[in-house]
């Protein structure tokens, strides 16, 4: 199928962009990498009026390390993957990455593209979630930053409203007593994820503090496992009863939904794997 016809800008500012939006209003639609939007819009279930393409603003696709990784939106996928900084300053980020469809999908994907999209299953705001980043929103009032928990608020939902525009997200660096994994089970290689697992915490004298676990795939955005991550400070994640525990609790206040890929109760079993696997990678550097 092909689209339904649509007018298109191509501002070269976020300031331009901004106003595009907030003249257009929810008529229009950002265009970013478009490897979600132009299927959908190709399907007719997206039919914006206007496309805002995004794609030669320069200050969106600016990647640096300066009291934080800060990765602008616009940045592909593929070069936050290849990315020395991020490979060296927060590599989990670039193990999650490898997982996003396939290298023509992350040539054009955006960073921006996949958290603003906001789908249950992707594996970008899994692991934002998981590092507690921030990501920094704009309109014409200016910026705000918002905190990964708040952010996504449901099915392709987050709190950027119409007419602001993702800029970018900030994550600290973290120490040296940082230990963090990313994994899933997808049907494929390169498929959407049934289940995603992303783990950060930090080892401090053989225990786990400032653990922090998010799923994705379980419930309609990427969720933390508060109660694992509860009994996990101050435990000994080496021990494989630890893991165990914390695996069988993260996936014990999962009620997630079945579909065509897979039942609920399979993501839920899959859950609890996914957590002991992925403490198990990040304490004993698998
Ligand atoms: C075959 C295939 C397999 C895929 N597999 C995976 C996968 O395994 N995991 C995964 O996570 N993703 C997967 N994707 C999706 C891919 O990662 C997309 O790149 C991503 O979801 C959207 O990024 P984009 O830059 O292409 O955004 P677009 O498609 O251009 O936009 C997506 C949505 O976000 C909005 N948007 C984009 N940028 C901004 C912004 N800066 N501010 C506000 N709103 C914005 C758009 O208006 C639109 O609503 C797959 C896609 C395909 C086609």
């Amino acid at each position: 199928m092909k689209p339904a016809s649509f007018k298109y800008a191509c501002p070269t500012s976020v300031q331009e962009a901004v106003g595009l939006l907030q003249h257009f209003g929810d008529d229009a639609k950002v265009l970013a990498g478009g490897q979600s939007l132009v299927p959908m819009m190709n399907g007719r279930l997206a039919q914006p009026d206007v496309l805002i393409d995004i794609n030669q603003i320069a200050e969106l696709r600016v990647l640096e390390v300066n009291g934080g990784l800060r990765i602008g939106a616009g940045v592909r996928q593929r070069t936050a993957l290849e990315s020395p900084d991020v490979q060296r300053v927060v590599p989990v980020i670039a193990e999650a990455l490898r997982h996003v469809g396939h290298v023509g999908i992350r040539a054009r994907g955006t960073v921006g593209g996949s958290i603003a999209h906001a789908d249950p299953a992707a594996e970008l705001p899994t692991i934002m979630l998981a590092l507690d980043a921030t990501m920094t929103v704009t309109g014409a009032g200016g910026q705000r930053t918002v905190p990964a928990e708040e952010f996504f608020r449901g099915v392709f939902t987050t709190a950027v409203e119409y007419d602001e525009l993702l800029t970018g997200v900030h994550v600290a660096v973290p120490g040296p007593a940082s230990r963090s994994a990313f994994v899933e089970v997808s049907r494929r290689r390169g498929d959407f994820a049934l289940v995603g697992a992303a783990v950060s915490l930090e080892l401090i004298d053989g225990a786990a503090r400032r653990v922090r676990i998010a799923l994705s795939g379980v419930a309609d955005r990427p969720v933390l496992a508060h109660r694992a991550q509860e009994f996990l400070e101050g435990r000994d994640p080496h021990d494989p009863v630890v893991r165990e525990e914390a695996g069988r609790l993260a996936a014990a206040d999962l009620d997630p939904a079945s579909d065509i890929h897979a039942p609920g109760s399979y993501r839920k079993k899959v859950s609890a794997v996914l957590v002991k696997r992925a403490l198990s990678n990040a304490v004993n550097g698998e």
